[in-house]
Protein backbone atom coordinates (compact mmCIF):
# COMPACT_ATOMS: atom_id res chain seq x y z
CA UNK A 1 0.00 0.00 0.00
CA UNK A 2 1.87 3.23 -1.10
CA UNK A 3 1.16 5.74 1.40
CA UNK A 4 -1.59 8.87 0.26
CA UNK A 5 -0.05 12.22 0.76
CA UNK A 6 -2.12 15.70 1.03
CA UNK A 7 0.41 18.35 -0.41
CA UNK A 8 -0.97 21.67 0.55
CA UNK A 9 1.06 24.17 -1.26
CA UNK A 10 2.32 22.84 -4.09
CA UNK A 11 3.06 25.24 -6.67
CA UNK A 12 6.11 27.37 -3.76
CA UNK A 13 9.38 26.18 -3.59
CA UNK A 14 9.25 23.01 -1.22
CA UNK A 15 5.77 21.89 -2.81
CA UNK A 16 8.00 21.53 -5.84
CA UNK A 17 11.30 19.85 -4.17
CA UNK A 18 7.87 17.63 -2.32
CA UNK A 19 7.05 16.52 -5.70
CA UNK A 20 10.13 15.57 -6.86
CA UNK A 21 10.88 13.39 -3.50
CA UNK A 22 7.44 11.65 -3.84
CA UNK A 23 8.01 11.17 -8.11
CA UNK A 24 12.07 9.52 -7.21
CA UNK A 25 9.70 7.45 -4.48
CA UNK A 26 7.10 6.56 -6.73
CA UNK A 27 6.43 2.87 -5.44
CA UNK A 28 6.12 3.82 -1.87
CA UNK A 29 4.65 7.46 -2.13
CA UNK A 30 1.56 9.04 -3.98
CA UNK A 31 -0.18 12.24 -4.26
CA UNK A 32 -3.90 12.18 -2.87
CA UNK A 33 -4.65 15.91 -3.02
CA UNK A 34 -2.99 19.12 -4.69
CA UNK A 35 -3.49 22.45 -3.06
CA UNK A 36 -2.09 25.96 -4.03
CA UNK A 37 -2.57 29.71 -3.80
CA UNK A 38 -3.18 31.09 -7.32
CA UNK A 39 -0.58 29.06 -9.80
CA UNK A 40 -3.49 27.58 -12.12
CA UNK A 41 -0.95 26.55 -14.89
CA UNK A 42 1.61 24.66 -12.80
CA UNK A 43 -0.70 23.32 -10.31
CA UNK A 44 -2.25 21.85 -14.00
CA UNK A 45 0.51 20.55 -15.26
CA UNK A 46 1.43 18.89 -11.75
CA UNK A 47 -2.00 17.38 -11.08
CA UNK A 48 -1.64 16.05 -14.74
CA UNK A 49 1.32 14.11 -14.05
CA UNK A 50 0.32 13.08 -10.42
CA UNK A 51 -3.20 12.21 -11.66
CA UNK A 52 -4.42 13.36 -7.36
CA UNK A 53 -7.95 12.12 -6.42
CA UNK A 54 -8.53 16.59 -5.93
CA UNK A 55 -6.85 19.29 -6.40
CA UNK A 56 -7.65 22.81 -5.06
CA UNK A 57 -7.37 26.14 -5.97
CA UNK A 58 -7.72 28.79 -2.87
CA UNK A 59 -8.02 32.12 -5.23
CA UNK A 60 -11.48 31.16 -6.57
CA UNK A 61 -11.92 33.39 -9.59
CA UNK A 62 -8.94 30.31 -11.21
CA UNK A 63 -11.38 27.20 -10.60
CA UNK A 64 -12.71 27.71 -13.86
CA UNK A 65 -9.84 27.57 -15.36
CA UNK A 66 -8.10 24.30 -13.11
CA UNK A 67 -12.06 22.45 -13.72
CA UNK A 68 -11.89 23.41 -17.77
CA UNK A 69 -8.17 22.39 -18.14
CA UNK A 70 -8.48 18.87 -16.12
CA UNK A 71 -12.58 17.95 -17.16
CA UNK A 72 -11.22 14.85 -18.73
CA UNK A 73 -8.67 13.80 -15.97
CA UNK A 74 -10.81 12.17 -13.52
CA UNK A 75 -9.11 15.40 -10.81
CA UNK A 76 -11.93 16.48 -8.49
CA UNK A 77 -11.53 20.29 -8.74
CA UNK A 78 -12.38 22.65 -5.84
CA UNK A 79 -11.46 26.17 -5.08
CA UNK A 80 -11.43 28.31 -1.71
CA UNK A 81 -10.05 28.48 1.83
CA UNK A 82 -13.16 26.45 3.03
CA UNK A 83 -12.38 23.91 0.61
CA UNK A 84 -8.69 23.47 1.39
CA UNK A 85 -10.08 23.13 5.10
CA UNK A 86 -12.26 20.59 4.17
CA UNK A 87 -10.54 18.53 1.80
CA UNK A 88 -7.80 17.50 4.63
CA UNK A 89 -10.27 15.30 6.44
CA UNK A 90 -10.61 12.83 3.22
CA UNK A 91 -10.53 9.87 4.38
CA UNK A 92 -7.95 8.23 1.90
CA UNK A 93 -5.70 10.76 3.12
CA UNK A 94 -2.86 9.05 4.93
CA UNK A 95 -0.54 11.78 5.71
CA UNK A 96 -0.63 15.99 5.39
CA UNK A 97 2.17 17.41 4.13
CA UNK A 98 2.53 21.39 4.77
CA UNK A 99 4.12 23.54 2.65
CA UNK A 100 1.68 26.51 2.47
CA UNK A 101 3.65 29.87 3.08
CA UNK A 102 2.35 32.21 5.72
CA UNK A 103 -0.63 32.30 8.00
CA UNK A 104 -2.86 30.62 5.61
CA UNK A 105 -1.57 26.72 6.61
CA UNK A 106 -3.08 27.18 9.96
CA UNK A 107 -6.47 26.49 9.72
CA UNK A 108 -6.36 23.89 7.46
CA UNK A 109 -3.02 22.32 9.74
CA UNK A 110 -5.59 21.81 12.74
CA UNK A 111 -7.92 20.53 10.62
CA UNK A 112 -5.86 17.82 10.08
CA UNK A 113 -4.90 17.19 13.47
CA UNK A 114 -8.16 17.43 15.02
CA UNK A 115 -9.02 14.87 12.49
CA UNK A 116 -5.99 12.70 13.67
CA UNK A 117 -3.88 12.93 10.37
CA UNK A 118 0.04 12.70 10.75
CA UNK A 119 1.43 16.27 9.88
CA UNK A 120 4.85 16.73 8.06
CA UNK A 121 4.88 20.21 8.86
CA UNK A 122 6.57 22.51 6.36
CA UNK A 123 5.27 25.63 7.33
CA UNK A 124 7.16 27.15 10.57
CA UNK A 125 4.06 29.66 10.89
CA UNK A 126 1.64 27.14 12.13
CA UNK A 127 4.02 26.83 15.01
CA UNK A 128 5.57 30.18 15.79
CA UNK A 129 2.17 31.54 15.32
CA UNK A 130 -0.15 29.06 17.45
CA UNK A 131 2.55 26.67 18.68
CA UNK A 132 0.47 25.97 21.79
CA UNK A 133 -2.74 25.24 20.30
CA UNK A 134 -1.22 22.87 17.57
CA UNK A 135 0.71 20.41 19.94
CA UNK A 136 -1.98 20.61 22.66
CA UNK A 137 -3.98 19.51 19.63
CA UNK A 138 -1.69 16.81 18.62
CA UNK A 139 -1.26 15.26 21.99
CA UNK A 140 -4.93 15.09 22.08
CA UNK A 141 -5.72 13.53 19.10
CA UNK A 142 -2.74 11.22 18.89
CA UNK A 143 -1.30 12.79 15.51
CA UNK A 144 2.54 13.36 14.99
CA UNK A 145 4.24 16.36 13.89
CA UNK A 146 7.52 15.37 11.55
CA UNK A 147 9.28 18.59 11.16
CA UNK A 148 10.64 19.19 7.47
CA UNK A 149 12.30 22.18 8.31
CA UNK A 150 16.39 21.19 8.23
CA UNK A 151 17.10 22.22 11.20
CA UNK A 152 14.39 20.55 12.88
CA UNK A 153 14.40 17.19 10.82
CA UNK A 154 18.12 16.87 12.29
CA UNK A 155 17.42 17.26 15.74
CA UNK A 156 14.29 15.14 14.96
CA UNK A 157 16.70 12.45 13.63
CA UNK A 158 19.19 12.73 16.83
CA UNK A 159 16.15 12.37 19.07
CA UNK A 160 14.89 8.95 16.93
CA UNK A 161 15.84 5.99 19.80
CA UNK A 162 16.58 8.65 22.58
CA UNK A 163 12.72 9.21 23.69
CA UNK A 164 13.18 8.34 27.08
CA UNK A 165 16.71 10.27 27.60
CA UNK A 166 17.15 13.86 28.80
CA UNK A 167 17.88 16.38 26.50
CA UNK A 168 20.00 19.13 28.22
CA UNK A 169 20.04 21.66 25.06
CA UNK A 170 19.00 21.96 21.53
CA UNK A 171 22.05 23.26 19.04
CA UNK A 172 20.23 25.02 16.13
CA UNK A 173 23.09 25.51 13.34
CA UNK A 174 22.75 28.67 11.10
CA UNK A 175 24.57 29.61 8.25
CA UNK A 176 24.44 33.26 9.12
CA UNK A 177 23.16 34.37 5.26
CA UNK A 178 24.69 36.13 3.00
CA UNK A 179 25.71 39.40 5.59
CA UNK A 180 27.53 37.56 7.93
CA UNK A 181 30.53 39.67 9.33
CA UNK A 182 28.55 43.04 8.52
CA UNK A 183 28.31 45.84 10.57
CA UNK A 184 24.83 47.83 11.13
CA UNK A 185 26.41 50.60 8.92
CA UNK A 186 26.70 48.55 5.61
CA UNK A 187 23.39 46.85 5.99
CA UNK A 188 21.63 50.43 5.89
CA UNK A 189 22.18 50.33 2.24
CA UNK A 190 21.77 46.50 1.02
CA UNK A 191 19.29 45.82 -2.08
CA UNK A 192 17.23 42.88 -2.13
CA UNK A 193 19.35 41.05 -4.93
CA UNK A 194 22.39 41.35 -2.36
CA UNK A 195 19.72 40.05 0.09
CA UNK A 196 18.72 36.93 -1.77
CA UNK A 197 21.84 35.75 -2.58
CA UNK A 198 22.11 33.32 0.05
CA UNK A 199 25.47 31.29 0.26
CA UNK A 200 24.13 27.52 0.76
CA UNK A 201 20.89 27.13 0.07
CA UNK A 202 18.02 27.68 -2.78
CA UNK A 203 14.81 29.17 -0.97
CA UNK A 204 11.63 31.30 -1.50
CA UNK A 205 12.01 34.95 -1.55
CA UNK A 206 10.41 35.60 2.11
CA UNK A 207 12.45 32.68 3.56
CA UNK A 208 15.97 33.85 2.11
CA UNK A 209 15.56 37.67 3.45
CA UNK A 210 14.26 36.19 7.33
CA UNK A 211 17.80 34.13 6.80
CA UNK A 212 19.70 37.23 6.18
CA UNK A 213 17.84 39.01 9.09
CA UNK A 214 18.22 35.99 11.59
CA UNK A 215 14.99 35.98 11.61
CA UNK A 216 14.58 32.97 10.59
CA UNK A 217 16.20 31.35 13.03
CA UNK A 218 14.44 32.66 16.09
CA UNK A 219 11.34 31.68 13.84
CA UNK A 220 13.00 28.20 14.30
CA UNK A 221 13.80 28.42 17.76
CA UNK A 222 10.63 28.98 18.38
CA UNK A 223 9.10 26.21 16.11
CA UNK A 224 11.71 24.26 17.99
CA UNK A 225 10.38 25.19 21.77
CA UNK A 226 6.94 23.84 20.04
CA UNK A 227 8.33 20.34 18.47
CA UNK A 228 10.51 19.21 21.29
CA UNK A 229 8.79 20.89 23.89
CA UNK A 230 12.25 22.48 25.14
CA UNK A 231 12.56 25.55 27.45
CA UNK A 232 14.33 28.46 25.48
CA UNK A 233 16.72 27.92 27.85
CA UNK A 234 17.70 24.99 26.29
CA UNK A 235 17.71 26.43 22.49
CA UNK A 236 20.88 28.16 21.67
CA UNK A 237 21.98 29.11 18.06
CA UNK A 238 25.58 28.65 16.63
CA UNK A 239 26.38 30.08 13.43
CA UNK A 240 27.70 27.52 10.77
CA UNK A 241 28.85 29.19 7.73
CA UNK A 242 29.26 25.56 5.97
CA UNK A 243 25.53 24.43 6.42
CA UNK A 244 27.01 20.61 6.79
CA UNK A 245 25.69 19.74 10.10
CA UNK A 246 22.01 20.61 10.04
CA UNK A 247 21.71 20.96 14.27
CA UNK A 248 22.61 18.88 17.37
CA UNK A 249 21.15 17.46 19.96
CA UNK A 250 23.55 17.56 23.31
CA UNK A 251 21.97 14.54 26.03
CA UNK A 252 21.90 15.18 29.88
CA UNK A 253 25.58 12.93 29.70
CA UNK A 254 26.85 15.78 28.28
CA UNK A 255 26.95 13.61 24.53
CA UNK A 256 26.47 15.81 21.95
CA UNK A 257 24.43 14.18 18.73
CA UNK A 258 24.89 16.12 15.28
CA UNK A 259 22.97 15.44 12.03
CA UNK A 260 25.19 16.02 9.13
CA UNK A 261 24.29 16.13 4.70
CA UNK A 262 24.56 18.26 1.98
CA UNK A 263 22.49 21.64 2.15
CA UNK A 264 18.94 20.37 0.79
CA UNK A 265 15.57 20.06 1.66
CA UNK A 266 14.55 16.94 -0.20
CA UNK A 267 16.21 14.59 2.12
CA UNK A 268 14.04 16.33 5.16
CA UNK A 269 11.05 16.06 3.37
CA UNK A 270 11.59 12.19 2.67
CA UNK A 271 12.37 11.82 5.87
CA UNK A 272 8.84 13.48 7.07
CA UNK A 273 7.52 11.27 4.28
CA UNK A 274 8.82 7.62 5.70
CA UNK A 275 9.75 7.84 8.94
CA UNK A 276 10.61 6.17 10.59
CA UNK A 277 12.10 4.00 7.30
CA UNK A 278 14.96 5.47 5.29
CA UNK A 279 14.73 4.60 2.26
CA UNK A 280 17.41 4.70 -0.28
CA UNK A 281 17.95 7.56 -2.97
CA UNK A 282 20.01 9.03 -5.88
CA UNK A 283 20.47 12.58 -3.83
CA UNK A 284 23.95 13.22 -4.09
CA UNK A 285 26.28 12.09 -0.97
CA UNK A 286 28.47 14.07 1.19
CA UNK A 287 32.06 14.13 0.47
CA UNK A 288 34.40 15.44 3.96
CA UNK A 289 37.06 16.25 1.66
CA UNK A 290 35.22 19.33 -0.09
CA UNK A 291 34.89 20.54 3.04
CA UNK A 292 38.57 20.39 5.14
CA UNK A 293 36.79 22.74 7.38
CA UNK A 294 33.91 22.91 9.20
CA UNK A 295 33.59 26.34 11.29
CA UNK A 296 31.37 27.87 14.31
CA UNK A 297 30.81 30.77 15.93
CA UNK A 298 28.17 33.27 18.20
CA UNK A 299 25.74 34.70 16.56
CA UNK A 300 25.92 38.82 16.46
CA UNK A 301 22.76 39.32 18.12
CA UNK A 302 23.88 43.38 18.40
CA UNK A 303 24.07 43.95 14.51
CA UNK A 304 21.23 41.41 13.90
CA UNK A 305 18.52 41.89 16.10
CA UNK A 306 15.20 39.83 14.70
CA UNK A 307 17.04 36.72 16.83
CA UNK A 308 17.10 38.44 19.93
CA UNK A 309 13.55 39.83 19.00
CA UNK A 310 12.03 36.01 18.47
CA UNK A 311 13.53 34.69 22.11
CA UNK A 312 11.78 37.93 23.76
CA UNK A 313 8.14 37.54 21.91
CA UNK A 314 8.27 33.97 22.54
CA UNK A 315 8.90 34.16 25.72
CA UNK A 316 6.34 36.24 26.74
CA UNK A 317 4.28 34.13 24.75
CA UNK A 318 0.50 35.01 24.01
CA UNK A 319 -0.30 36.78 21.03
CA UNK A 320 3.58 38.52 20.91
CA UNK A 321 5.17 35.58 18.16
CA UNK A 322 2.27 36.46 16.16
CA UNK A 323 2.36 39.84 16.09
CA UNK A 324 6.44 39.66 15.86
CA UNK A 325 5.46 37.21 12.57
CA UNK A 326 3.02 39.52 10.76
CA UNK A 327 4.87 42.37 10.97
CA UNK A 328 7.88 41.03 10.07
CA UNK A 329 6.30 39.00 6.88
CA UNK A 330 4.85 43.00 6.05
CA UNK A 331 8.45 44.32 6.47
CA UNK A 332 10.05 41.50 4.47
CA UNK A 333 7.36 42.14 1.62
CA UNK A 334 8.31 46.11 1.58
CA UNK A 335 11.93 45.45 1.76
CA UNK A 336 11.21 43.02 -1.59
CA UNK A 337 9.40 46.33 -2.67
CA UNK A 338 12.42 48.92 -1.84
CA UNK A 339 10.11 50.75 0.25
CA UNK A 340 12.13 50.48 3.32
CA UNK A 341 15.79 49.42 4.09
CA UNK A 342 17.06 46.76 5.71
CA UNK A 343 17.35 47.58 8.97
CA UNK A 344 13.91 49.02 9.17
CA UNK A 345 12.74 45.55 9.42
CA UNK A 346 13.43 45.17 13.09
CA UNK A 347 12.33 48.39 13.73
CA UNK A 348 8.85 47.82 12.28
CA UNK A 349 8.50 44.60 14.45
CA UNK A 350 9.82 46.02 17.57
CA UNK A 351 7.17 49.52 17.21
CA UNK A 352 4.06 46.72 16.41
CA UNK A 353 5.01 44.69 19.79
CA UNK A 354 5.61 48.55 21.59
CA UNK A 355 2.25 49.54 20.12
CA UNK A 356 -0.23 46.05 20.56
CA UNK A 357 -1.02 45.19 23.78
CA UNK A 358 -0.17 41.50 25.26
CA UNK A 359 -3.33 39.24 25.09
CA UNK A 360 -3.49 35.22 25.10
CA UNK A 361 -5.84 33.91 22.31
CA UNK A 362 -7.76 31.12 22.67
CA UNK A 363 -8.71 30.09 18.62
CA UNK A 364 -6.75 29.57 15.80
CA UNK A 365 -9.37 32.43 14.56
CA UNK A 366 -8.11 34.90 17.36
CA UNK A 367 -4.50 34.08 16.05
CA UNK A 368 -5.79 34.90 13.06
CA UNK A 369 -7.81 38.78 14.02
CA UNK A 370 -4.68 40.07 15.20
CA UNK A 371 -2.36 38.68 12.42
CA UNK A 372 -5.04 41.29 10.19
CA UNK A 373 -5.00 43.47 12.44
CA UNK A 374 -1.15 43.92 12.59
CA UNK A 375 -1.33 43.89 8.69
CA UNK A 376 -3.98 46.72 8.82
CA UNK A 377 -2.26 49.11 11.17
CA UNK A 378 0.77 48.75 8.63
CA UNK A 379 -1.17 49.41 5.39
CA UNK A 380 -2.37 52.30 6.91
CA UNK A 381 1.15 53.51 7.64
CA UNK A 382 3.05 55.86 5.11
CA UNK A 383 6.55 55.04 4.28
CA UNK A 384 9.06 58.33 3.79
CA UNK A 385 12.33 58.28 2.81
CA UNK A 386 13.98 55.00 4.29
CA UNK A 387 12.19 54.59 7.29
CA UNK A 388 8.48 53.49 8.00
CA UNK A 389 6.37 55.87 9.90
CA UNK A 390 2.88 56.13 11.34
CA UNK A 391 0.18 58.16 9.57
MN1 LIG B 1 15.52 25.89 8.35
Amino acid sequence: MKKKVCLLGSTGSMGVQSLEVIDELSDLLEVEVLACYSNADLLIRQAKKFKPNAVVIIKEDLYQQVKDALWDDDIKVFAGESSLCDIVEMSSIDIVLSCIVGVAGLKPVYRAICCGKPIALANKETLVVAGELMTQAAVEHHVPLLPVDSEHSAIFQCLAGEWNNPVEKIIITASGGPFRGKNADFLKSVTKEQALKHPNWSMGNKITIDSATLMNKGLEVIEAKWLFDATLDQIEVVVHPQSIIHSMVQFADGSVKAQLGLPSMKLPIQYALTYPQRESNKMPRLNFADYPSLTFEKPDTQTFRCLDIAYRASREGGNRPCVMNAANEVAVALFLQDKIGFNDIPDIIESQLAEIPFARPKSIEEYLEIDQEVRRRLQGSVIRGQGLERD
